[in-house]
């Protein structure tokens, strides 16, 4: 029996291929699999068209035999088998991929689809055998045959007696060595659950003979052990089924399956896409937010099959980061399976699907919105803060995607609401969506600086997550409507008289204030006569882009220098008492201003929860008012 050479690039890919492209060996088995499944859809394929073919459901299986003793493991199928001339064509050359020719052969009749066109995934069995034999027998010829190699030496081809038509594959599993251990391969549980992982919609049985722990025939407490042939995979996989056919306990049954998450998903998306693009997908939004989420160790992605094979667990390409907390997968028959990462990245069909994912998450959040407002809010609850995230990361590239998804707590509603409620209950004289910053509801509800808007009768927005402002410093505005600080400087309200009146007031007083901002010299910007006070005495109010709660969440942050500082500036009731004190006292007792002046600058510090700079002259302070 001559041996032959593979061809001599195949000779060194092979080398190469063992070494290096799968990083976790148990692959082999899926490739082996997956061409066992190949094999049978040939043959299905052909009886379609071939009268005197009848395909036979029962007759057609893959089989998976484990010999310990001899440290055999043999995966069989009754598929279309392999003349002489397909063994060396087949499994001599390596880059030549009997599927994807089949592939070319069959492309005008559309309708069926063999996984695998790089024609690497065979000589995947090298990884963990040293010595692979095939017999096979093809359909329609006489002759089985038996090809026989042990790795990049070479093959040989020698007749071999097989009745069946179909093929089976022998691995010789290596000898455990230092660094590795071969010896799982040849182990039940072992192999169950790699068939599992990989292979469980594989479309035929794959069957194993597993032992099984079992009731003694007419005993209620005795056990034993018996051996028996069981069906590995569950074959169909739910994605392929109809919607119709499944209720919401089958996705939900899915999930948990799946261990997507410990929770109940709020809403199962099922997509099926038959364009220029196939796929289907089953998605899910879940409910609570997984521990890790806002964590470095979170992993965002979908699990990607192609053609019921897994072919990765996360593929963090298909989802966007502000849907990042979307679960589920995807299957595609136009993926190849012995694709890598890198290629997946630039793979313009990976894109589509990724694209049209992202469009259609949205699509059903918006859908929940609308007809689940309580489901929805509990979905914000966890994961508004992402999409928050989203409108502001990426220099504001998804804020189109993501505006119609926030809510916000309202100052009217006392309740989450979103912008476009906001802006379609919005007062004709009004121009813009005005916010307030603050720790919690309760604080920002007493904030003076909302007083006038609120009085106006305008609904105020209450931020209470860091991200919020920068979020919608990032938005801009929303169907044309500037959003608007109730701290900053121009609040926009015409209350023209107001205004003129107001004027009137900094003029006459003039001097004073001069005098006020020289007291509090850089702590503040400018020391002015408020419009927007009515009841309280004093705030502090922001020009230009930083704002007071924006220096608070910069500073807290690791490594941030103090140099970020919002342009404050004190603003004082004119209606209050206390500034009729403080007028008279100008007039008498500079002193009395001073303490007056610092009081007051450090009461509107304690309101926006910022710290003092000095507690102890504060108390000191107090202290001289009071004797
Ligand atoms: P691919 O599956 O991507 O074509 P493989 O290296 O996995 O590449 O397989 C090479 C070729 O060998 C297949 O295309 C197929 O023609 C043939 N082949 C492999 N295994 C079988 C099998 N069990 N039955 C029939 N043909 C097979
Ligand atoms: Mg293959």
């Amino acid at each position: 029996m001559a041996k032959k050479q593979f061809k001599a690039e195949s000779k060194r890919l092979l080398e190469m291929m063992i070494n290096s492209i799968y990083s976790q060996k148990e692959i082999f088995l899926r490739e082996l699999i997956s061409n066992a499944s190949d094999a049978i859809d040939k043959i299905y394929y052909k009886a379609l068209t071939d009268d005197t073919l009848r395909f036979d459901k029962d007759h057609y299986f893959i089989k998976i035999e484990v010999d310990k003793e001899n440290r055999l493991l043999t995966i069989k199928d009754t598929g279309i088998g392999m003349s002489k001339e397909d063994l060396e064509t087949n499994l001599g050359t390596i880059a030549k991929s009997g599927s994807l020719a089949f592939k070319k052969e069959n492309e005008a009749k559309d309708g069926h689809d063999i996984i695998g066109q790089f024609g690497v995934g065979f000589y995947s069995a090298f990884m963990v055998a040293d010595v692979v034999t095939v017999y096979s027998k093809a359909l329609g010829s006489e002759e089985g045959y038996k090809w026989e190699s042990k790795g990049a030496d070479g093959y040989s081809i020698v007749p071999f007696d097989k009745e069946e038509v179909g093929t089976e594959i022998v691995l010789k599993i290596k000898e455990n060595n230092e660094d590795e251990t071969f010896d799982e391969y040849l182990e039940e549980y072992r192999l169950k659950g790699i068939i599992k992982k990989y292979s469980d919609f594989i479309r035929y049985p794959i069957k194993m003979q597993v032992s099984d722990r079992k009731l003694k025939e007419g005993s209620d407490n005795e056990f034993e052990e018996v051996i028996e042939e069981q069906t590995i995979n569950s074959m169909v996989p739910i994605w392929r089924k109809n919607k119709s056919e499944l209720s919401s306990e089958d996705y939900e049954n899915f999930y948990n399956e799946k261990h997507f998450g410990f929770d109940k998903p709020i809403k199962h998306i099922h997509i099926s896409v038959d364009g220029a693009i196939r796929y289907n997908a089953i998605l899910y939004i879940p409910e609570k937010m997984p521990f890790d989420y806002y964590t470095k160790e979170f992993e965002k992605g979908l699990e990607l099959y192609s053609n019921g094979v897994l072919i990765m667990e996360k593929c963090s390409d298909l989802l966007p980061d502000h849907f990042s907390f979307v679960k589920g997968m995807v299957d595609s028959e136009d993926l190849s399976l012995n694709i890598s990462r890198e290629i997946l990245q630039h793979d313009k069909q990976l894109k589509l699907i990724a694209k049209n994912i992202n469009k259609k998450i949205k699509s059903e959040l918006l859908s929940l919105l609308k007809d689940d407002r309580e489901k929805y809010e509990e979905f914000y609850k966890s994961f508004g803060r992402q999409l928050k995230y989203g409108v502001y990361s990426d220099f504001g590239s998804n804020k189109e995607t993501l505006q119609d998804l926030l809510l916000f707590y309202s100052s009217k509603e006392k309740k989450l609401v979103s912008l476009d409620e906001y802006v379609s209950r919005m007062p004709e004289d009004q121009k813009y969506i005005y916010y307030a910053s603050g720790e919690s509801y309760e604080r920002i509800e007493r904030l003076p600086q909302t007083e006038l808007v609120s009085d106006k009768g305008y609904e105020i927005l209450y931020f209470i997550d860091e991200i919020d402002e920068f979020a919608i410093r990032m938005l801009m505005n929303y169907k044309e409507k500037d959003f608007k600080s109730v701290s900053s400087g121009d609040l926009g309200i015409d209350a023209d008289d107001n205004k003129e009146q107001s004027e009137e007031i900094n003029n006459e007083n003039k001097d004073l204030l001069e005098y006020m901002k020289k007291v509090l010299s850089s702590k503040v910007k400018d020391v002015r006569v408020s419009k927007r006070l009515k009841s309280h005495p004093v705030c502090l109010t922001t020009e230009g882009e930083i704002s007071i709660e924006m220096e608070k969440i910069l500073k807290a942050m690791p490594n941030n220098n103090d140099n970020v500082k919002a342009d404050k500036v004190l603003e004082i009731n004119p209606n209050h008492e206390v500034f009729q004190s403080i007028k008279k006292a100008f007039e008498t007792d500079k002193a009395k201003v001073d303490l007056f002046t610092s009081l007051l600058y450090n009461q509107a510090l304690l309101i926006e929860g910022l710290p003092l700079e000095d507690p102890v002259e504060f108390t000191n302070d107090i202290c001289k008012v009071m004797v």
